[in-house]
């Protein structure tokens, strides 16, 4: 395989826009881009003849607008290029038209409530700054979605308007401070996927992996994640196999896979590409979890991108490496060998202090959501509490700069081995895995994202509430004579006031709760807690202030998220009914009446068979406890169901009832399952599914 001549030969970027456009049409279509500026009719109609004429070359018979919903996944409606002549052929055709602007039929997908005081249209809107690419023959263009009146009903909406709000503060700030060579300044994330493998042939034997992508029920299994064996292991032949396709596909649609390795628990692993700009990395973080499910099917495997697939077993989150980096190569998370005299580097530094102290409570919302409840805060995965993690180094370095002494780092810089990466400061001090946010060398690491989630969200936050602590800074130097001394004050007082949210101890322990308690800052444990930030009055102001969502959108967001949360809940709880009526309940009872027969039999031959007995006991006391939460459950979800309206009370009733019932549910069944002869449980072990790809 050839990889420099696969890689991204399904895109069309701007090798194949070069050689597709005319010189003029390509350098109107850059300067739209890089200057925000609306497309020209006219290069738009030029730009889609040569789009379809090298996506037809490729292959393609049709195209469509690839958008990214509320919900978080990727929607399309493919059209084929076809247009009938006279005479009963056809054309191969596609419009500037087609291409800037589609309108499907919005009416499925959630609004938050948008769409029903609006209008009922919904219009997808091409975005230029993303490039179009091939999938399974069809010609797919990145486009915004938004209602008839502009409102934002999607994800990359509000991400390219917080790109827009952090590039205006952050050249103010640049210039006020002498760097006026700069005029632009990107926002680059690097965001790793984990996710299990499992056969798949298993694990549809299973209703729970079916409908829900997790397990609802299971017991431990004998082996688990104890030994670390797991963890940056041997990969598995099939494995090995299915990572090989994955890059493969990855590589031909431009994705820069680099990094595939296993994870903490069996079965888990993880991919890590090279950092790009944050709107194509959005998109290419879509793109690759597709991909994975799909090429996952082609190997007989199942790809579960659930944040927590099994119990008792590590969950899988994403990690989101994000930084800034001038439009002249200057990365300005980057402290270099001496943070304490680098007065760009700290104003950035600061800035991020500042927005995640300030806007901590919607940062962690913008991570919420059902699946990522039952990982956030278990002992393997980010608590539901922000803190930051600078390490002693360069906290060392800050509180230097503050007093005015100096102080060296013992910082060295390494490469990476391949050129297309930046030489990485090396860390003297440990890394923290615990972390919400830590710093990593030359950028910010955000864990607390959902494996399955769109990296969208916490993304916008992030932008905004920065943007937002350098417009403060900003108004500061403009009326400043004294730049330096300025940038010292900022920096003093920024960390007098935010050091709270800066921790470089174990974030998983109970002590940290506490601390963090005393400290004031938030801990919103579950989904119903958190989303509300959105709509809090503060968060308002920010998100309306830089123009990155209004209210309206804000109330949207939070319904659609809370929505989501009580709608997939209640998938849970129905699929955990279906399998503790018609299959949990029998199968214990069966195994009881084997237990009863054998009890009979020894009795007739004079053989003690009190254990029997008391097995026999335990089990039907357990299974009436199946039973009876069984029932318990059914009235709840119907209490869930009449709650038609009221969005936050449902979503609370889910969390202070329907969950705890689910997990009482779960307990019997699962000790159940322990003492149940194997032949005759319904469905496959975790035994089973986790060591089920060799
Ligand atoms: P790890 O966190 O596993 O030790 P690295 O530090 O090499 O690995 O990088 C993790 C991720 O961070 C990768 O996706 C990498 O491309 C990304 N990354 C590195 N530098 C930057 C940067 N300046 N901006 C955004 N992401 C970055
Ligand atoms: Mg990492």
């Amino acid at each position: 395989m050839n990889i420099p001549e696969i890689f991204a030969e399904n895109v069309f970027n701007e090798k194949a826009m070069k050689s597709a456009l005319s010189p003029d049409v390509y350098r109107s279509l850059k300067k739209a881009v890089n200057e925000n500026e609306p497309l020209d009719f006219a290069v738009a109609q030029e730009v889609a003849d040569a789009m379809k004429d090298w996506a037809i070359s490729k292959g393609a018979t049709h195209y469509t607008h690839w958008f990214q919903p509320m919900t978080g996944i990727t929607a399309e409606k493919h059209d084929s290029f076809i247009s009938p002549v006279k005479g009963g052929g056809v054309i191969m055709e596609f419009s500037g038209k087609a291409l800037i602007k589609g309108e499907p039929d919005a009416s499925s997908f959630p609004n938050g409530g948008i769409r029903a005081t609006f209008e009922a249209r919904g219009y997808t809107a091409w975005d230029p700054s993303s490039y179009a690419f091939i999938k399974d023959n069809t010609l797919c263009i990145p486009t915004a979605f938004c209602s008839f009146s502009g409102e934002a009903l999607d994800k990359k909406t509000p991400l390219i308007r917080s790109l827009e709000a952090l590039n205006k503060k952050a050249l103010k700030v640049l210039h006020l401070m002498g760097k006026t060579d700069v005029s632009k300044v990107h926002v680059t994330v690097g965001a790793e996927q984990e996710y299990f493998l499992i056969d798949k042939e298993t694990a549809q034997k299973r209703e729970d992996l079916v409908f829900t992508g997790r397990t609802l029920f299971g017991a431990k299994p004998p082996k688990g994640q104890e030994l670390g064996d797991h963890y940056f292991g041997a990969i598995k032949p099939r494995v090995k196999s299915f990572m090989e396709s994955l890059d493969r596909e990855l590589w031909k649609v431009g994705i820069l896979a680099k990094t595939e390795h296993n994870e903490a628990a069996p079965a888990q692993h993880e991919l890590a590409p090279v950092f790009t700009l944050v709107n194509t990395a959005t998109d290419h973080n879509q793109l690759t979890m597709e991909l994975m499910k799909k090429v996952a099917e082609r190997h007989g495997l199942v790809c579960l991108l659930a944040e927590k697939p099994f119990k008792g077993v590590n969950g899988s989150g994403k990690h989101n490496n994000w930084s800034l980096v001038t439009d002249t190569g200057i990365n300005l998370l980057d402290p270099g060998e001496t943070p304490a005299e680098n007065l760009m580097f700290l104003i950035f530094l600061s800035a991020t202090l500042k927005a995640v102290d300030d806007y901590q409570d919607v940062l962690r919302a913008s991570a919420a959501s059902a699946g990522n409840d039952h990982r956030l805060g278990a002992h393997e995965a980010p608590p539901a509490i922000i803190s930051t993690f600078l390490g002693e180094d360069l906290l060392n370095a800050l509180k230097a700069f503050i007093n005015n002494s100096t102080y060296k780092t013992g910082k060295t810089t390494m490469r990476l081995g391949a050129k297309i990466l930046p030489p990485l400061p090396k860390d003297t001090t440990d890394r923290n895995r615990t972390s919400p946010l830590a710093f990593t060398g030359n950028k910010f690491e955000f864990r607390m994202v959902g494996s399955n989630d769109s990296i969208a969200d916490c993304n916008v936050v992030l932008n905004t509430a920065v943007a937002e602590s350098l417009d403060a800074f900003a108004k500061e130097l403009e009326v400043s004579k004294d730049v330096t001394k300025t940038v010292h004050d900022i920096v003093e007082r920024t960390f007098n006031e935010h050091e709270r949210i800066i921790f470089n101890g174990n974030n998983y322990s109970d002590e940290w709760v506490k601390e963090a308690e005393k400290r004031g800052l938030k801990n919103l444990r579950t989904t119903p807690e958190a989303v509300v930030s959105y709509t809090a009055e503060k968060n308002v102001e920010l998100f309306e202030k830089h123009k990155v969502l209004t209210k309206g959108e804000l109330v949207a967001i939070e319904r659609v998220m809370l929505e989501n949360y009580t709608r997939i809940v209640k998938i849970e709880a129905l699929t955990m009914l279906d399998m503790a009526s018609k299959e949990i309940y029998p199968a214990i009872n069966n195994y009881v009446s084997k237990l009863l027969e054998v009890i009979e039999l020894k009795k007739s031959n004079g053989i003690n068979s009190s254990t029997d007995l008391e097995l026999a006991n335990k089990l039907s006391d357990l299974n009436s406890n199946v039973y009876r939460e069984t029932q318990k459950l059914r009235i709840l979800i119907e209490k869930v169901n009449g709650i038609t309206e009221d969005y936050k009370t449902a979503s609370l009733v889910i969390k202070d009832e329907v969950l705890p019932c689910m997990e009482e549910l779960r307990k019997s069944a699962d000790e159940a399952e322990t003492l149940t002869d194997e032949k005759y449980w319904p469905y496959p072990s975790y035994a089973k599914l986790l060591f089920s790809v060799k």
